[in-house]
């Protein structure tokens, strides 16, 4: 592995030179928005250092993406205001960069990479920062890297999309000792006291010259707010207010800290015994600040290895695959690496090979085919969109996920799966079930849009499982009934909360 990082990581997005005279090493912080354990930033203090130029940071934030709304808003400027204090101890200028007004933020990567030695941009595979990473990165007049930091393995790794979680596992088994020695074991942060700085009136002077509006930092703490305060300085923007902050849930790196802190030591023992049950809150909660890359896989792995003094001794190489036993960890942080690593980055994998991955034709042929097969079966029930989001149905435990959506832009991890079951079966076809789930997810919440989003909602409709007995309007594909549900776990708080 490369001294920097692994050569994995890095996806080279033109053919054009550094540029020798720039003013600055630009890092366009676009998913990866943290400070520690980012291959972006330690790649972009690097390049930094050896060019001898400093280091500009700008994290930016669009308003014209499809599903721009005050939700999202409101989380990824919490996060900014976490790295504007985290960055501020160091030589690195960091902006953070808001668009206030319709296309204010158009060309600015392109106006400021005018002025760089080398454009370094987070890599990531679905969504919004996938078009940006992916259209504008090639066009850019200098050197121009993505940068990976999604995952303990980088995406590329597997050289083509695992079909299976079984055959991910395997690749993963196989590799991870040398990414967990250097790159989660090792420095999570780069050298960078030594970094040049970049003089104020220097990017003043370009911000001018490019029409280049700095977001107010006062704007931005008023934008954080989830009261009526930062209800008020977003309905400036054009965006989706009906999706509204979520309470309880503040973006940011120090809020993810502490949830990982407290996941890991007060909650993680219990994780196997109550994940799946919807009215204990068992889980991390950490999806949404893992999406919008607040908090990266390798600190939580870091946290969990060191809280079990784990060492490379105890892998147990028969178990090789297997879902456990493999690490020589309890059951339930076995379990809980299974979810983070395995289950998340096999959608990473997916999503950075296949093109295709939010559309009907990524479903295994034998999905697809039974799926079609049975789309005239005959439907009891049978719901609107509209109907749907406003959980206007008849199923009580079916209305509560839904409802949790809306209010806290999450679903429990086990009802997800029999929200999108009951979708494909309420739907007028199995397409349509598709689009539905995949605009209400993406829609409200707060982790959408995320390899995973499409992992899951994938896998309602047969994606990385095997066919199961054949049914009306399922045809082979797994099946899941909310009574089974009810029996299986004790759903009464639950429904007491978001009924
Ligand atoms: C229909 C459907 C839609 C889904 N949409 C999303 C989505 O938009 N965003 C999202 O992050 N996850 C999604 N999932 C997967 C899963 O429900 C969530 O990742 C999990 O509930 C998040 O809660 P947590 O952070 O408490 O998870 P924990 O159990 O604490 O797990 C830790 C992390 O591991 C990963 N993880 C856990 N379970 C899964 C899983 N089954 N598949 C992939 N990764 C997993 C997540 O990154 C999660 O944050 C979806 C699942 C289904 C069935």
């Amino acid at each position: 592995m490369n001294s920097i990082i692994s050569p994995l990581r890095i996806r080279q997005m033109n053919s054009k030179n550094i540029n020798l005279d720039g003013d600055f090493v630009l890092y366009c912080m676009i998913s990866t928005r943290r400070l520690k354990w980012n291959f972006s930033l330690k790649y972009a203090v690097e390049m930094a250092r050896k060019l001898d130029k400093p280091l500009l940071v700008v994290e930016s934030l669009n308003m014209n993406h499809k599903w721009a709304s005050d939700r999202i808003h409101n989380f990824v400027i919490n996060g900014m205001l976490d790295n504007r204090i985290d960055f501020e101890n160091t030589s690195i200028t960091y902006i953070p960069f808001v668009e206030t007004k319709s296309n204010q933020g158009k060309g600015l990567l392109q106006n400021l990479s005018d002025f760089s030695a080398l454009v370094v941009i987070d890599d990531f595979p679905t969504y919004f920062p996938s078009i940006v990473v992916n259209n504008v990165g090639s066009k850019l007049p200098v050197m121009t890297v993505a940068i990976d930091s999604n995952g303990i393995l980088p995406m590329k790794l597997a050289g083509k999309e695992c079909i299976t979680a079984h055959s991910f596992r395997r690749i993963l088994h196989k590799n991870v000792l040398q990414y967990l020695e250097n790159e989660v074991l090792g420095e999570c942060l780069p050298k960078m006291d030594d970094l040049k700085k970049l003089p104020v009136e220097k990017i003043n002077m370009i911000a001018k010259e490019i029409n280049w509006e700095f977001t107010p930092l006062e704007w931005l703490w008023r934008a954080s707010q989830q009261d009526s305060i930062g209800i008020d300085a977003l309905s400036s923007i054009n965006i989706d207010h009906n999706v509204y902050p979520v309470n309880n849930k503040m973006g940011g790196s120090k809020n993810a800290f502490m949830k990982m802190n407290d996941f890991v030591h007060k909650k993680l023992n219990n994780y196997s015994k109550e994940r799946n049950k919807p009215s204990e809150k068992a889980t991390s909660g950490l999806s949404p600040w893992l999406h919008f890359g607040h908090i990266s896989p390798h600190e939580i792995v870091f946290n969990i290895l060191s809280k079990e003094k784990w060492d490379a001794g105890l892998i147990n190489e028969s178990r090789i695959g297997s879902r456990s036993g493999w690490w020589g960890l309890s059951e339930s942080s076995e379990g809980f690496l299974d979810q983070l690593i395995t289950w998340r980055e096999l959608g990473f994998n997916f999503a950075h090979f296949r093109r295709d991955h939010t559309s009907w034709t990524s479903l295994p042929q034998w999905a697809q085919d039974t799926l079609e097969a049975h789309s005239l079966d005959y439907k009891e029930e049978v719901y609107t969109f509209e109907e749907l989001e406003s959980a206007n149905t008849s199923d009580p435990v079916w209305n509560a996920a839904q409802n949790q959506l809306i209010r806290e832009g999450i679903i429990q991890n086990y009802l997800r799966m029999l929200w999108g079951k009951k979708i494909l079966q309420w739907a007028p076809d199995a397409k349509t079930a598709m689009t539905w789930m995949i605009q209400l997810n993406d829609r409200w919440a707060l982790d959408g849009r995320d390899p995973n989003s499409y992992t899951g909602i994938f896998w309602v409709l047969g994606r990385h499982d095997r066919a199961w007995f054949e049914r009306p309007i399922f045809g082979k594909v797994r099946y899941m009934t909310s009574n089974s549900t009810s029996k299986k776990y004790n759903l009464e708080k639950y429904l007491k909360i978001y009924s």
